[in-house]
């Protein structure tokens, strides 16, 4: 920006700079709204904040995304273009009144000029990209809205991209004006602006100049004083939010310690509240996460159940929330109830907590925490969970399962394969406890799974056993379902156990478990070395313990299940199994959706237990995906995944044509033969299971 017309600033400049500043402050408490909520327990040391704030918040680490290429162009377009010019306006600023001549670079160079220019150039590229993606339908989720009056923003969103637009055309302007009549040595540096002096005579730009000057003065600090109530407010919010992100903890359920509050005497169990049932019971990250909010629409359009046609949308969900913490704040007597009115139980309850939405949020939204901690608040306070959800709760309060089989059948699957198990109540130690899990001991399918492993550990001679009828359910579904105090207890329950016996590692097949036994009774104080099998397996093959002779043959499709990859980050090593599985007529083919923007199978966040009867079942949806790549073998690592895809090969009557396999069953299928002597068995040991059934 041109600072000056001609060598000197007119005093009412500054009196409208002050009175633009008086604005902005006033506009800006409203980003103080987040105050009404709740302390926040996840602590942050100052390194991190900068780190969070240089990383998201300067370079735009979480705005590149492979999937939304036009969007990320865009964004770091308009972004990098007010950074410059930002930049370049405040030197000049500075250095036209003297101020700091020592620090600041030098204003009168070419390289000061050329980085102005390319400032205004992109914000320009910026702007017509995002009118281009607005107005053509490019843009994820299409939201009903007019165009310059956007849920509650000042100007919508159209509105805002022509005041800067605006902005930028009339900053290039006046500086082609000042270049016309200064001609400083530095002008061709200018490669807009100096081109554009051509366009009129000198006596003509000085007559204009000073209309052009105060115009685009005026405006941006109009513009400066409104922005706290425009769309524009996500840029101060979301750096701030990206700062203030645990980002190690994004996505981790926060405790609740029920049991200890029900003891405390100085909690009013008539008043208690348990859950968040309106925007004060948040906490205060959680609201700031709301204001941080930019409305670009990515989290509900990786949404499966968004996808799929059922009522959720994530985006929809944290703007709901921020609308009515803006009303709160307002102390609005008219505003909507969060939960009923603004927040359907419906649209809590189809989340199946997949972290999709927040691997693509790029202001590091915590969209679990927020839905999970309203379901706490239907399931704890007022006692509504799904129908189904309440059944399978009930059960596994009941029998430690949520199918509800009687607990002493825990072992019956290997019972009534005739395999001979080590249980820990005999050997008190183990280098390796395998975690069954609910699904491995009572659903048919994964009983299959389970065997397999202990095809694997036997041909692979490791020294494991299994807690059989000690085991229990590690609590998974029904905390992400919201009920934490049964999950509070189950877990209990199984550190008890297992704090009785002394073991290396716990292997265990699911990938629920395994967040579960592995992060989240971390919060109630084991840490114990929780491994999934696809990593134990990858980890035997590699030291030579099992030894594969490939036979697949045919198109084979891997399924990153949410908990294994999105949540713990483990995408290598299912692969690297599956390879060592694969004749040379066999090959590994990618869905279109996998790795980080894996589609769920369904089944996560307790949805496995109940139905939200809108739209297309995820599983069937998942398993098309894997047709379009005409996978002949789908693999899974994960109990829920496995049960979902299967019940969808059948649903879609392709029984025939596609087979769903776990990787342990691929593995046990495409073992070496035993070398003679070896005493390697191939398959699991049979014989009398009598002995080591506890009941
Ligand atoms: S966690 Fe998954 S299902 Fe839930 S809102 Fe996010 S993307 Fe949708
Ligand atoms: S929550 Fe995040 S991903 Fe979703 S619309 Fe807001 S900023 Fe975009």
């Amino acid at each position: 920006m041109d600072s000056a017309v001609g060598d000197h600033i007119s005093p009412l400049f500054y009196i409208f700079a002050g009175i633009a500043l008086l604005c902005f402050l006033y506009n800006f408490r409203r980003a103080f709204a987040a105050r009404i909520g709740r302390t926040e327990t996840r602590s942050l040391r100052p390194w991190e904040v900068i780190r969070n704030a240089l990383y998201f918040g300067l370079l735009q680490r979480k705005v590149s995304s492979r999937r939304f290429g036009y969007a990320t162009i865009m964004h770091l377009c308009l972004a990098w273009g007010i950074i410059e010019l930002l930049f370049a306006t405040t030197v000049d600023f500075l250095a036209t009144r003297g101020l700091f001549l020592d620090i600041l670079p030098g204003k009168d160079t070419p390289w000061f000029a050329a980085l102005n220019e390319t400032g205004g150039l992109l914000l320009i590229l910026g702007i017509v990209l995002a009118l281009i993606r607005r107005h053509s339908g490019i843009k994820p989720e299409p939201l009903p809205q007019d165009a310059l009056a956007g849920r509650g923003n000042l100007f919508g969103d159209t509105g805002v991209l022509l005041i800067l637009l605006l902005l930028a055309v009339g900053g290039f302007l006046a500086e082609s004006a000042r270049l016309a009549i200064e001609r400083p040595a530095t002008a061709g540096a200018s490669f807009v602006a100096y081109p554009l002096t051509y366009l009129l005579p000198s006596n003509i730009w000085r007559l204009l100049r000073p209309g052009l000057w105060w115009s685009h003065a005026v405006l941006a600090l109009a513009f400066i004083a409104l922005l706290p109530r425009t769309k524009l407010f996500h840029i101060l919010t979301g750096i701030v939010n990206v700062a203030l992100t645990n980002t190690s903890e994004r996505g981790t359920l926060r405790p609740m310690n029920i049991a200890d509050l029900m003891e405390d005497p100085d909690v009013d169990l008539e008043s208690l509240v348990l859950g968040v049932g309106k925007v004060e019971d948040f906490t205060w990250k959680q609201l700031l996460d709301a204001e941080a909010c930019t409305e670009c629409a990515r989290c509900s359009s990786v949404c499966p159940a968004y996808a799929t046609g059922k009522p959720l949308s994530p985006m929809k969900t944290i703007q709901n929330i921020r609308h009515n913490l803006y009303a709160r704040a307002r102390d609005d007597r008219t505003a909507m109830v969060l939960i009923g009115e603004l927040v359907s139980p419906e649209d809590l309850w189809s989340c199946t907590t997949c972290r999709a939405c927040m691997e693509e949020c790029p202001v590091l939204v915590d969209h679990i925490t927020t839905i999970v901690d309203m379901r706490r608040f239907l399931v704890l306070s007022e006692g509504k969970p799904p129908e189904d959800a309440a059944a399978s709760l009930e059960k596994t309060a009941q029998q430690g399962n949520p199918w509800g089989f009687p607990r002493e059948n825990r072992l019956k699957w290997a019972k009534d394969a005739g395999l001979e198990v080590p249980l820990m109540a005999d050997k008190q130690e183990a280098d390796v406890l395998y975690w069954v899990g609910c699904a491995g001991a009572y659903d048919p399918r994964n009983q299959a799974i389970a065997r397999a492993m202990v095809a694997i550990f036997q041909a692979a001679g490791v020294d494991y056993a299994l807690l059989g009828t000690e085991e229990s359910c590690t609590g998974d579904s029904a905390r992400r379902i919201g009920e934490e105090y049964l999950y509070e207890t189950l877990a209990r329950q199984n550190i008890a156990t297992l704090s009785k016996y002394r073991f290396n590692r716990i292997v265990t097949t699911c990938p629920h478990c395994y967040q579960t036994l592995g992060k989240d009774y971390r919060q109630l104080g084991p840490a114990w070395n929780v491994i999934h099998h696809s990593e134990y397996i990858q980890e035997l093959i590699s030291q030579g313990r099992l030894k594969m002779d490939g036979k697949v043959t045919g198109r084979v499709t891997y399924h990153d299940a949410c908990y294994l990859g999105r949540h713990n980050g483990i995408y290598q090593s299912p692969r690297e199994v599956i390879a060592r599985t694969l004749s040379w007529e066999g090959k590994l083919v990618e869905m279109a959706r996998n790795h980080k923007q894996s589609f769920c199978c369904g089944a996560g966040g307790g949805n496995m237990w109940y139905e939200v009867n809108q739209g297309e079942r995820v599983n069937f949806n998942r398993f098309d995906q894997a047709g379009e790549v005409g996978a002949d073998t789908i693999v899974t690592a994960c109990a829920f995944c496995m049960i979902m895809l299967d019940d969808a090969r059948k649903v879609r009557d392709k029984e025939e044509r596609v087979q769903v396999k776990d990787i342990a069953e691929l593995v046990v299928e495409n073992l070496a033969p035993a070398e003679p002597g070896s005493g390697r068995p191939g398959e699991p040991t049979r014989g009398s299971t009598a002995s080591n059934e506890r009941s």
